[in-house]
Order: structure tokens, then sequence, then C-alpha cells
């Protein structure tokens, strides 16, 4: 059981013309105040700076709460700029606490993020990317859903302050925001790139989404605890690395070509090989910052012990986790996830080769809000709308 909100106005609001400054890296903001409203560039820093703890140590929305800027300039500010996040058409609690918000960008164009409490260090977001993929891993609900557009900076780090506004996890110092914890009413410590898209193929809004997220002086979330996953796009890790000084998870699911091609057909560009090498070469990669090996389980496809044994072997020397994710259907899916005596047997052929606890647990089943569930409720109304146009043009045809 889970409980959903239609948190839809029914109004149509009125659009907004003024540029937003959510998603402005620090240095775009300071150069947009000198352009816009002629402030000297060390006069423009300092404000940039003050707006900047308001926004995301404070989680203001209003310019009118900014007291320690006058009155004059944040009246000019509020002429000028906006502070909105969009709009949360729905939000749905599972059962075991996870929370999915289904986000409006703009009329047609919506995003979901799933907040999973006790994932990571206290609780995980996973963040969307891109409306859709263009990418089309045969066991992925998104790969089903064309690419809409890949995503601002700005709405990458919306889906952030809109978990933060639900979970009243705004205020404090940037201590208090960096340390966080149960114990100071603080969940959020972690973000992975593992929503709707593929983050690399979108990496200059996703670097900068994270250079915003990381900020000391604001969300404070340490590059270490963000994960970005990818199904392999080669040519953009090592920019990722170096860019973002983030995590790596790579979407593996097959031990060979043959099957990866067709699982993940971004293989048959960048085949095994050529990933593991990229993963070798990965910034920053140690013992201590492993990158996590993701592979689906699916019943009958890539589950056998044979299968275990060889991903153990290729991915000997490369510092790595692994996490096995049990399949999660999705309507029409072609695939059944593997039986659970199937997984602890695979897990423990992985465990004796030193890898721990590798099996994630699904999380928030009830409320479709797991891996590869994800997919915009404004497609999946349009394909009940074809269905429901497709029926009636049979009922009419039988009619005839
Ligand atoms: N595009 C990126 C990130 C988003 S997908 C990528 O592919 O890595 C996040 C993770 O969910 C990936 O590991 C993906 O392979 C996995 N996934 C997708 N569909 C799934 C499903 N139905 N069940 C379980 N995991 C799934
Ligand atoms: Fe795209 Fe990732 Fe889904 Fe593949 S698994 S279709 S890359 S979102």
């Amino acid at each position: 059981m889970s409980i959903s909100l239609d948190l839809a106005s029914g109004k149509a609001a009125l659009p907004e013309t003024r540029q937003s400054l959510i998603g402005l890296t620090r240095a775009e903001m300071r150069d947009q105040l000198v352009q816009d409203l002629n402030l000297e560039p060390k006069q423009a820093k300092m404000r940039a700076s003050q707006i900047w703890r308001w926004l995301y140590l404070q989680g203001t929305k209003d310019f009118a709460q900014m007291t320690n800027i006058g009155k004059d300039l944040r009246n000019t500010l509020e002429k000028t700029y906006a502070l909105t996040r969009p709009e949360i058409v729905e939000k749905q609690v599972s059962t075991d606490g996870t929370r999915k918000y289904l986000i409006r960008l703009a009329p047609g164009i919506e995003v979901e993020s799933v907040f999973i409490p006790d994932v990571g260090r206290y609780g995980a977001l996973c963040v969307s990317s891109q409306v859709g993929c263009t990418l089309t891993c045969t066991f992925c609900h998104t790969g089903t859903q064309k690419l809409v557009r890949n995503l601002t900076p700005g709405e990458i780090v919306a889906q952030v302050m809109i978990l933060k506004d639900d979970l009243n996890e705004w205020g404090g110092t940037a201590q208090v925001q960096k340390e966080g914890g149960p114990e100071s009413g603080r969940h959020l410590s972690n973000i992975v790139f593992m929503g709707m898209g593929e983050p690399l193929y979108n990496l200059p809004s996703v670097a900068n989404a994270i250079e915003i997220i990381s900020d000391p002086e604001g969300i404070a979330i340490s590059r270490r605890r963000i994960t970005v996953s990818t199904s392999g796009v080669v040519p953009e890790m090592k920019a990722l690395g170096e860019q973002t000084e983030t995590m790596l998870a790579i979407s593996l699911h097959a031990t060979n070509d043959k099957l990866r091609d067709e699982l993940v057909p971004i293989n048959r560009k960048y085949n095994i090989e050529t990933l593991i090498e990229a993963c070798r070469q990965y910034p920053g990669v140690s013992n201590a910052r492993r990158i996590t090996f993701e592979y689906v389980m699916l019943k009958g496809v890539n589950d056998s012990n044979a299968e275990a044994r060889e991903l153990v072997r290729l991915l000997k020397g490369v510092p790595a986790k692994i996490n096995l994710i049990p399949f999660n259907p999705w309507p029409n899916s072609p695939y059944e996830c593997s039986d659970w005596d199937r997984i602890e047997e695979f897990a423990d052929i992985v465990n004796q080769a030193g890898y721990a606890s590798p099996i994630r647990t699904p999380r928030g089943r009830d409320i479709a809000a797991a891996c590869g569930q994800l997919k915009s409720e404004s497609v999946k109304q349009r394909a009940s709308e074809k269905r429901l146009a497709a029926k009636k043009l049979t009922d009419t045809a039988a009619e005839l």
C-alpha cells in the first residue's frame, strides 16, 4: 500500500518569463549580476555569495526574505529573476518510506525522482538527468520512452531542492548541512544519478549540477557521496572523473559481449573490454574509491553460476564493488526476476571472491519507484490514451 497525493492545482500558472537563478554556478551567477544589474565584479561576487547562502543553505524561495540585501536591490532582483521550483504533480510515499516525486518541468515534460531512506550514509536521492533516454536497454522501462530532452542544471538541482523542501531539511549552518544525520533531523546524505536518462549524454549539465549540489556553503553533499551511473559511454568517462570527482557506477549486466550487445545495446559501440579498460583509467579510482558494477538479475538470461565466476574474473584487478539488482518488472516487460535461491547462490560466489553484501534490496516497489521502473506519467497517460483510442477504433470496426 502507498499514499498518493495529486498535487496539481488544476489552475494554469502564468508562464514564468524571468530567468531562474537556480542552476547557475557561483561564477555564472556573479557574471549574470554584472551583466543584468551593472554591478562591479567584486560587488557581484559578494552579492552572489549572499544569494547563494539564502538559496542553498536556507532554501529561501523569496527575495524579500534576504534580509542582508538592501531593499532596492531586493526589488530589482525580484523583478529580474525567479526562484521558483518546478511543480510537483504527484508525490507517493511507499510503506518502506521511499518517496517518489513526479515533477513537471514544462507542459508535457515530466521527470521522476526517488528518495530512498537508509541508503548510503542516511538516505539517497535518485535523480533524473534526461526526460526519457536515447538508449534502449531491453530490461529498462525508461528505455521504452524516447528521449524528450536533456535536463538543465537547474532542473537537476531542483529535484534536490524539492526533496529538501518536502523533508524540511533547510536552515542551519553549512556545518549542520554537511554533517546531517537523523539526530539533526536530516536524512539526505547521498545523490545517485540512477533515475531517468543517461547522465554521460548530458555531462555539461550534470557537471554543473554537481558543482552546485556539492558546494560546501550550500547543500554541501560531498562529491564522494555522489554516484553517477552510466550504461558505458566510454568516451565521456574520463571527463566525468576529471570534472566532477564523483563516484562511478557501471551498468554491466552481462559478462560476454554477445549478451551485453542485446541487453545494453551501447555495448555494440563500446564493448566490455573497452569499458573495463576505461574503468581502470577512471580518475581517482582506488581501493578507497571503488567503482560499483551493477548487475540486474534476469531469470535464465544472465544468472548462472558460470556467469557469476566470469563476473569475478572480469573484474580482477579493478577496484570494484558489485551490486546485484533483482529485476524490477514493469508492464509487458520481456524478462522475469531470477528466483531468490538463484540470486543467493550467485551472490555466494561473488561473496567468496571478497565482495561484501552485494544484493540490493528492492525499495518502493509498491509505488513503481525502483530502478528501471521510472517512466513519466505523461507518457503512460499518452499510452493509455492511445490504447483507448485503439480500442475505440476496434470497437468501431466491430460495429461496421
Ligand atoms: N542510464 C544510466 C543510469 C540510469 S539507470 C545507466 O543505465 O546506468 C539506473 C540503473 O537501473 C542501471 O544500472 C540500470 O541498468 C538499472 N535498471 C534499469 N532497469 C531496471 C529494471 N527493470 N530492474 C532493475 N534494474 C534496472
Ligand atoms: Fe537508458 Fe540507463 Fe535505461 Fe539503459 S538502463 S535505457 S541507459 S536509463
